[in-house]
């Protein structure tokens, strides 16, 4: 029997900074990635709800801290995504500042889930991103998504173009997950992977 972990999920808040996030003492698990890459459609995969990160892509929403509540016990957080075409500088520097802050002050983060897309070739932005985080401290691990869009063996030189990539800058490659939100493949790892960090992290606090 598969053991269903997010058995309630809900929208809590959008804000603009980490300053006014309420439920600061519940871990929390941030979702990442650039704009397009799918995670709405994952993060609503991962709750087994079909409009629930809708709520996040609504205009003025888009750029704000959306914060979502699990099981009346953890904080799922959707982020901002990166890499918009059209964001001029300015935008493109707020964007950075209020994710650092985020980063530097949420204690109660745990780990930051990064999207990439391997249905294409490694993206700088991507790599750039995970770099940031690295300067940052941040736990991270990354989620391939719409793994059935392309044939298995292209999405298996991708992979592996992008962890050459990452290679460049890490000893050693951090956890990873193959998702599909159509197929729902890979997406009860995650949730598993959430649970275990959950009890983990319990019990480093004793
Ligand atoms: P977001 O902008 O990162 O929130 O991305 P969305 O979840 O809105 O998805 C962007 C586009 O990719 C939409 O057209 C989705 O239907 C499509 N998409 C998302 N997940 C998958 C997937 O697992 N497989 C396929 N084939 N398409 C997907």
């Amino acid at each position: 029997m598969i053991k269903k972990i997010i058995k309630k999920a809900e929208y809590i808040s959008s804000q603009p900074t980490w300053k006014t996030l309420v439920f600061e003492k519940s871990h929390e698990y941030a979702f990442i990635g650039r704009s397009n890459v799918g995670k709405s459609s994952l993060i609503n995969a991962l709750c087994d709800k079909k409009k629930l990160a809708l709520v996040s892509k609504k205009p003025g929403k888009t750029k704000m801290l959306n914060l979502f509540r699990i099981n009346d016990a953890w904080n799922l957080m959707d982020l901002p995504g990166y890499g918009y075409a059209k964001a001029s500088k300015t935008d493109r520097v707020g964007f950075q500042e209020m994710l650092s802050d985020y980063f530097n002050n949420r204690k109660n983060l745990v780990n930051v889930f990064v999207l990439v897309d391997p249905n294409i070739p490694p993206q700088k932005i991507d790599i750039d991103f995970i770099n940031f985080l690295g300067e940052n401290v941040v736990a991270f691990a990354i989620v391939y998504t719409k793994t059935d869009k392309s044939t298995l063996n292209k999405i298996n030189q991708n992979i592996q173009a992008f962890e050459r990539e990452l290679l460049k800058e890490w000893e050693e490659l951090p956890p990873s997950f193959r998702t599909s939100a159509n197929t729902k493949d890979g997406i009860e790892k995650i949730t598993s992977y959430i649970d275990q960090l959950n009890k983990e992290v319990e019990l480093l606090k004793d």
